[in-house]
This record gives C-alpha cells, sequence and structure tokens, in this order.
C-alpha cells in the first residue's frame, strides 16, 4: 500500500506557533493526502527536557515525548523537528541552545538580543551562519526515519521585517539581500532547512512502503 493514495495522520510534536505554521504550509503543498494534526488534539506538547547535545537526539526526545499521548495502537504517524542556528564566529553556537540561548524561557528577542550583542565588531565571512533542521518521524509501528535539511546565510547588524519567529529578523539566507523576517514565507519555505528537510522525508514518503 503506497502512501501517495493513503490518507496519512501525522501529527506533530511541537508546542511552537512559528514551526506548526511553516509545517502546514510545507505538507499543504505536498500532492500527498497529509492530515496534519497539532499536539493541542492531545491535551498540549508535554514539556521536554532537552538534554541531549545533538539535533537528532533532542528530535528523538520530542517525539517520543508526543507519542506518549497518543491513544496506544493509533494509526498516527510522529513527526518532530529539532531545529537551531549555528554562527561560524560564535564556533557553533547558539546550535542545539537556540530557543535557550538568552536563557531557559527566553523570548525569541532575547535570543536575537543576545546574539547580536556577541556578534558585535564581528564583520564580513565570520557572520555566516547556517539553520539546520533534524526531522525525526516515528511510523505507527514504532519505526523511526530522520531527515536533515540546512540552509547557509550570514547574520544582518540589525533585525529586519516582522515576518516568521525566532532568529528570521536577523537570518539573510545566501543568494538574497534581505532578512527572512522581510521576505515572503513562501520564499522562505521553498528554501528553508525545515523546506528542505520536509522535502526530503516527502520523497521518501511517496517512494517507499512504510510499515503500518
Ligand atoms: P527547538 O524548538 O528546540 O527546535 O528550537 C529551535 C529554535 O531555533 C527556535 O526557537 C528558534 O529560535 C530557532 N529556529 C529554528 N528554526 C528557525 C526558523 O526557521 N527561523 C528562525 N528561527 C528558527
Amino acid at each position: 500500500m503506497s502512501p501517495r493514495n493513503t490518507s496519512l495522520t501525522m501529527v506533530l510534536a511541537t508546542g511552537n506557533a512559528g514551526k506548526v505554521k511553516d509545517f502546514q504550509l510545507l505538507l499543504e503543498a505536498s500532492p500527498l493526502d497529509i492530515d496534519l494534526k497539532s499536539m493541542q488534539s492531545f491535551g498540549g506538547m508535554p514539556e521536554v527536557h532537552e538534554s541531549e547535545t545533538t539535533f537528532a537526539g533532542n528530535a528523538h526526545l520530542k517525539a517520543l515525548a508526543a507519542r506518549s499521548k497518543l491513544p496506544t495502537h493509533s494509526a498516527f504517524w510522529v513527526l518532530a523537528d529539532d531545529s537551531g542556528l549555528s554562527v561560524d564566529a560564535l564556533d557553533g553556537a547558539p546550535g542545539v541552545q537556540s530557543a535557550r540561548f538568552a536563557g531557559e524561557h527566553a523570548t525569541d528577542a532575547e535570543n536575537r538580543e543576545k546574539l547580536l550583542s556577541k556578534l558585535q565588531g564581528v564583520e564580513g565571512a565570520l557572520r555566516r551562519a547556517f539553520f539546520t533542521c533534524h526531522l525525526c518521524l516515528i511510523a505507527p509501528d514504532g519505526t523511526r526515519y530522520d531527515f536533515v535539511g540546512k540552509r547557509v546565510g550570514h547574520i544582518a547588524n540589525a533585525a529586519k521585517g516582522s515576518r516568521g519567529f525566532g532568529y528570521d529578523s536577523l537570518f539573510i539566507p545566501e543568494g538574497e539581500t534581505q532578512t527572512w523576517g522581510e521576505l515572503p514565507e513562501s520564499t522562505k519555505n521553498a528554501h528553508s532547512h525545515r523546506g528542505n528537510a520536509v522535502q526530503q522525508m516527502l520523497d521518501w514518503l511517496s517512494s517507499v512502503t512504510p510499515p503500518q
């Protein structure tokens, strides 16, 4: 049975509204019939202590936490993402700590402010940075599949634009002159780290007969 002919229910393991929106737009554009559910349908995303040192490890923790809230033996797929920004001049920081760069409960604005202050006096090529998105997909039978997407760019001197979330207003992707905060969402999604990883997942779902 190919998922191309099937309606597939996928539960998104996140409480981050910005990510939910990105995923909705990305999956809507797919020819696969995917019914995307947020964790709101299952009592909310449980708090996950992101104790791993890799995006892969943390994505797996989130997927397992979400799965533990679903009805047993449900035919739902679970999709978790762990993502973040790595800056050359900061030896890859904030990396897996991107959401918590300025503290455990920091806001996006506080994280951006900290990044800009750490990069004061840093110019040119050293402002190079890249986003990583690690997707962990768990099939209804518990089998795990991983997909990774990246997007290179550089950090602007000041925040610009109000679209998106997180570090979007600071990130100028390679080949563009504006930040993701200024560019239309469709431009971001077409070539983003998340868009790239999701495309790999969709290609895989289209091409294999996954265990049900
Ligand atoms: P996570 O929820 O632990 O994966 O945290 C990811 C963090 O990385 C977010 O809170 C943002 O700060 C940042 N991030 C990840 N993806 C994006 C993006 O597409 N745009 C802007 N910031 C992002």
